[in-house]
């Protein structure tokens, strides 16, 4: 029988308030105002665009290193220099080989890393600032909202079901609840980054796959406050090598931002072979290097958090339209992994989708032709030739570190087409190597502790997360057969989700002398790496009530 839900139509429903997401309603709200002003038909208005987004206040689940490019802003918001958010330009930029003791500054800086013209930024703030301005444009935001489910119609989508809230944890109505709403649009845009829960429903329902399968990896980030003077704002560090051995893909920023506080974190590529690695325990070690431990002695931890980042890039990029739908940002596979950035071109593309939109909305269609404009757009626009460059380089790196800048090398006097093109790769759970022998399923005795100051456990580290979610409501990581983790995975994987979730959220624990998988949903920190990295994929995450999850606010 169908569920009666309280409907809600709109112009335009963009699901997630990142930089992507709102930089469309903003684009949107340009043209329609330019409309508007020159007595143009149809009618159009910002009160027709809707905006969800599943934290707790706009910028709640904003992580990012923390380098902007400013070129799409730019375009966007030319003004842009003169809000807060952007008080610290880049100045000294250096990159570093790191041995377990030694660090080494390359003689030249490679232009990837180059970053001088760029800003340091909390992307937290900056989304902030954003839906700020999207707000007094007009446009609906609905923050603690989810898109839970797409409504496919006519070979494409709808709109989205927002999720029901006030659900116990046995999936039984409490007195609160109310059930989601019925979000029909004639255009509903995917802004969800990274590894989409909506975006992951519509490509696998509508074949959009890329030519490669995406692959990402895990991000994890601390906040520190140093004492004076230990770190220039706007210096930016990228480190190569230890704690990574040369199989693996990855490496560590340090960036200095205002008021002696530093953004550092390690991005590692989730395609490592070694299922007991641990990529938190990883980040904790890289913080002991003398390099890194010389600007925090005798400084205090912040922030945590960890989220994942699509590394595929061109290759992997799903067909970004459908009938009443398009794919924008990260959600799109736009980010630039050998730039480590991808906020330029998420604002980019949902200025391009907006455009798109415009157009559809103007001429009464948004079937999947007209739409198909948006893929064209971006084609001809920057973000297409800034990826093309580097379209197989992620791909490069499959064989190590070595081969990898070989590749890199190649790719960069041959515009990104290197030795092979397309490179061909496969998901990163692929990767794992089977254990040689059985592990001692439930002890964790041995898991890293940290010594309170400068490194921690991840439940401390969680803390500083400001994760919080409602306790008593269905599990949000849906385990689809935990027989598996039981009878398979610990023999030949060691369930390795208990390693590289950096939330500790994944336990194998004894329950009447008979082992279990523990889920602790409520340290999520929406990063995503579960449903990425599992090795039978059987994990998915699914949007708990909406307003859980991490506080980034200032990250
Ligand atoms: C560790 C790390 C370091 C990085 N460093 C840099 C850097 O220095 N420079 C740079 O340019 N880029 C960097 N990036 C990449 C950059 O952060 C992303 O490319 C960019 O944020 C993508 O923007 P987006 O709007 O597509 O997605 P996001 O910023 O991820 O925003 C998506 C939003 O959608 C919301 N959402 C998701 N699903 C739903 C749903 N179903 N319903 C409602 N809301 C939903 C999320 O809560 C989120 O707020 C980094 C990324 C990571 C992880």
């Amino acid at each position: 029988m169908a569920i009666e839900r309280e409907r809600l139509d709109a112009d335009v429903l963009i699901v997630g308030a990142g930089p992507a997401g709102l930089a469309c309603a903003l684009r949107l709200a340009q043209l329609f105002e330019k409309h508007t002003a020159e007595g143009r038909s149809p009618a159009l208005s910002t009160e027709n665009v809707y905006i969800l987004e599943k934290g707790r206040e706009i910028g709640a689940h904003q992580l990012s290193g923390g380098i902007m490019d400013p070129r799409a802003l730019r375009e966007l918001l030319p003004d842009f220099a003169s809000a807060p958010p952007f008080d610290t330009p880049v100045g000294e930029d250096g990159a570093f080989f790191l041995t377990s003791q030694n660090s080494f500054r390359l003689p030249i800086t490679p232009p990837p890393l180059e970053n001088h013209g760029n800003y340091v930024v909390s992307l937290s703030r900056v989304a902030k600032w954003m839906g700020g301005l999207v707000e007094k444009a007009g446009a609906n935001i609905f923050t603690q909202f989810s898109g839970a489910s797409l409504i496919f119609e006519g070979g494409g989508i709808a709109g989205v079901i927002t999720e029901d809230k006030g659900v116990d944890r046995e999936g039984k109505p409490k007195d609160n609840f109310t059930r989601g709403y019925e979000l029909r649009a004639k255009v509903t845009v995917l802004a969800e980054g990274t590894r989409g829960s909506l975006t992951k429903e519509a490509v696998s329902t509508l074949r959009l796959d890329g030519i490669n399968p995406q692959i990402y990896g895990i991000g994890i980030k601390e906040l520190w406050e140093v004492p004076e003077g230990r770190i220039a704002p706007g210096f930016v560090a990228h480190t190569l090598g230890w704690p990574l051995d040369s199989s693996m893909y990855g490496g560590g920023w340090i960036y200095g931002l205002k008021a002696n506080r530093v953004s550092l974190g390690m991005v590692i590529s989730l395609e490592y072979h070694d299922p007991l690695f641990d990529p938190h325990q990883a980040f904790q070690n890289y913080k002991t290097h003398p390099f890194v431990r010389k600007i925090l002695d005798g400084g205090e931890l912040v922030l945590y958090g960890a989220k994942s980042l699509p590394y595929g890039g061109w290759y992997s990029a799903p067909r970004p339209f459908m009938a009443g739908g398009l794919i924008i940002g990260d959600s799109g596979s736009l980010l630039n992994s050998q730039r480590l950035k991808g906020i330029h071109t998420s604002i980019k593309s949902g200025m391009i989708a907006a455009e798109t939109i415009y157009g559809a909305l103007c001429a009464g269609d948004a079937s999947e032709k007209r739409l198909s404009e948006y893929s064209r757009s971006l084609e001809a626009s920057w973000i297409r030739k800034e990826l093309w460059e580097v379209r197989n380089f992620h791909q490069g790196f499959h064989h190590g570190l070595i081969p990898g800048l070989v590749n890199a090398g190649a790719q960069f006097v041959t515009h990104g087409r290197g030795f092979v093109d397309p490179l061909r790769s496969l998901p990163g759970h692929l990767e794992y190597r089977k254990l040689d022998r059985p592990l001692e399923m439930v002890d964790q005795s041995h898991r890293f502790k940290g010594d309170g100051k400068l490194t921690f456990d991840r439940l401390t580290d969680v803390y500083h997360s400001g994760t919080r979610h409602e306790e008593d409501q269905p599990c949000h990581l849906v385990v689809l057969d935990p027989s598996i983790c039981i009878d398979r995975c610990v023999r030949e994987f060691g369930n390795p989700c208990q390693y590289f979730c950096p939330a500790a959220v994944y336990e194998m624990a004894l329950e009447n002398g008979a082992p279990r998988l523990k889920i602790n949903a409520s340290n999520c920190v929406h990063c995503k790496t579960c449903d990425i990295a599992d090795p039978y994929q059987i994990i998915n995450w699914i949007p708990p009530e909406g307003g859980g999850g991490p506080n980034y606010e200032g990250m």
